[in-house]
């Protein structure tokens, strides 16, 4: 039984991180719509319309959020071995959620509708920040459900959950 205990630490931790990485992920992307120098590259991505590669992604994510996975290796172990994981999961997922959506839509089937793509694609500057997840765009009232499924995305669809850009 006391065994078990740094187990349920560390899962409690996992779960914890997954889901306030991305609530991170929502703020951070919703301040970028803000005029701050923090937006300025986001705005070239809106400009651009396209993503740089899954790897590169997940690198940026890591990069910038490293300093909050520190901290918990000094509650315990498992709990820093959770809470980093839990974080680590959410970047790589978000960062394949990302470039899904940049580059094959209809495949992102856990959202009704593809939040980051209709997000892009109306160049929406006050809803649908999620990237991984719509979650937070409910919870904060900027979820907007719009038209996205027309023939241009019909015609765009490939089979392959895979075939992206990964770097
Ligand atoms: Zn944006
Ligand atoms: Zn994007």
């Amino acid at each position: 039984m006391i065994e078990l205990l740094p187990v349920w630490l560390g899962i409690g931790c996992f779960a914890i991180a997954f889901v306030a990485a991305s609530l991170v992920e929502y703020w951070v992307h919703r301040l970028m719509h803000k005029p701050l120098r923090l937006g300025e590259r986001h705005r070239d991505h809106h400009r651009r319309n396209e993503a740089q590669g899954v790897v590169w992604e997940f690198l940026d994510y890591i990069k910038s959020t490293i300093v909050l996975l520190v901290p918990m290796f000094f509650v315990s172990l498992p709990a820093g071995i959770g809470w980093s994981l839990g974080a680590v999961v959410y970047a790589a997922f978000s960062s394949y959620a990302h470039q899904l959506q940049h580059e094959n839509p209809t495949k992102c089937f856990w959202m009704k509708m593809p939040v980051h793509y209709v997000h892009h694609k109306y160049n929406m500057w006050h809803h649908n920040f999620g990237l991984g997840v719509d979650w937070w765009d409910h919870v904060f009232g900027t979820y907007k459900l719009v038209e996205w499924l027309t023939d241009e995305e019909q015609t765009q669809v490939r089979d392959s959950y895979l075939e992206l850009k990964w770097w």
